[in-house]
C-alpha cells in the first residue's frame, strides 16, 4: 500500500540517528507521501541527520527542540508553523531516565530520576500536544511511542515503567480533550529494539535473547515494523481510532 500520507504534513519528534524508531517513522512517512518535518534534541545531532537527510530526495524542516522546558517546544512549533501552516500528524518518540535509575533495585529509584524521566518521556507528550493542535487546523493524529513496562515489571526498566504508565494515561486524557477537535492520540506499544535508549536498560541484549523464543511469532520487532503500524495511526485508515495503545510486539503481551 503506498500514498496513505499524502497531502499530509508531518512532524516526528525523536531522531537520533539511524537506529531511532523515529527515523524509520520518518522514512516511512516520506515513502507514504507526506511532508516531513522533524525536531532534534540538540545541535550535537543536527550534522547527523543532515548526513541521513542527504540520501532521501525531500525537503524536510529540520528544527531544535529540547522538550525539557515548555519554551522550548513553544519556540520549536512557532518555527514550525512559520515554515509551514498546517499540521496533520505528530510523532512523539521520547524517552530518557538516568542510566543509574535504569537498573539494581527499583526502591532505590531517586526523586530527581524520576522527575526528569516522567518530564522528559511523558509530560513532553503534553507539552507538545498542546502546542501542536493550534497547528492540527484540519483535525490530526498524534502517536506516542510506549513499552509493556507500563504496566509489567520487565527486570531493570525500574524508573521508566511509572513513566509509560502517566503516558499511556495522558494519551486517553488527550484523546478525550482533542477528540472533538477531530484530532486523534494513540500510543504504539514496541516491542524491544535496538537502540540508542534501550541501550542504557542493563541487560537488554538478553531481553532481546529471551523475546526470540517466547513471542508467538518466535522473533524480536525492527524499528521499521513500528513505523509502519505508526503510519496506520497517522492516516486516515485509522479516522476511528484513538486513545488506543497498540501492541506491535510479535504478540509478546498476549502470552506474558
Ligand atoms: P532513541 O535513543 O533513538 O530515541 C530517543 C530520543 O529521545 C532521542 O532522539 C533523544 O534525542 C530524545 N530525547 C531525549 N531527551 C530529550 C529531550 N530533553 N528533548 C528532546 N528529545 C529528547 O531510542 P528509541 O528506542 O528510538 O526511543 C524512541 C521511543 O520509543 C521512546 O519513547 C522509547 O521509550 C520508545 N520505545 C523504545 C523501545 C526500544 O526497545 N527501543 C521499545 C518500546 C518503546
Amino acid at each position: 500500500m503506498s500514498g496513505l500520507l499524502v497531502g499530509k504534513h508531518v512532524l516526528v519528534m525523536g531522531v537520533a540517528n539511524q537506529r531511532s524508531i523515529a527515523w524509520a517513522t520518518a522514512r516511512a512517512v516520506l515513502a507514504q507521501g507526506g511532508r516531513l518535518s522533524l525536531t532534534y534534541q540538540s545541535n550535537r545531532i543536527k550534522p547527523r541527520l543532515e548526513r541521513l537527510l542527504a540520501d532521501c530526495d525531500a525537503e524536510v524542516t529540520l528544527i531544535e527542540c529540547d522538550v525539557a522546558s515548555d519554551d522550548g517546544v513553544a519556540r520549536a512549533m512557532r518555527k514550525l508553523e512559520k515554515e509551514r501552516a498546517v499540521l496533520h500528524g505528530l510523532v512523539h518518540s521520547i524517552a530518557y531516565a538516568p542510566a543509574e535509575d535504569l537498573q539494581g533495585s527499583f526502591v532505590e529509584t531517586t526523586r530527581d530520576g524520576f522527575a526528569v524521566a516522567n518530564d522528559i518521556s511523558s509530560y513532553s507528550l503534553i507539552a507538545a500536544a498542546r502546542e501542536a493542535r493550534r497547528l492540527m487546523v484540519q483535525g490530526g493524529s498524534i502517536v506516542t511511542m510506549t513499552y509493556a513496562g507500563s504496566h509489567r515489571v520487565i527486570p531493570n526498566y525500574n524508573v521508566m515503567g511509572p513513566a509509560k504508565a502517566s503516558l499511556e494515561a495522558s494519551v486517553r486524557y488527550l484523546a478525550a480533550d482533542l477528540g472533538p477537535a477531530e484530532i486523534r492520540v494513540n500510543a504504539v506499544s514496541a516491542g524491544p529494539i535496538h537502540t540508542v535508549a534501550a541501550r542504557s536498560i542493563k541487560d537488554f541484549a538478553g531481553m532481546l535473547e529471551l523475546l526470540q523464543t517466547h513471542t508467538p511469532l518466535r522473533r524480536n520487532v525492527t524499528a521499521e515494523e513500528v513505523a509502519d503500524a505508526t503510519v496506520f495511526l497517522l492516516s486516515d485508515l485509522s479516522r476511528a481510532i484513538t486513545g488506543e495503545i497498540v501492541h506491535v510486539d510479535a504478540g509478546a503481551h498476549a502470552v506474558t
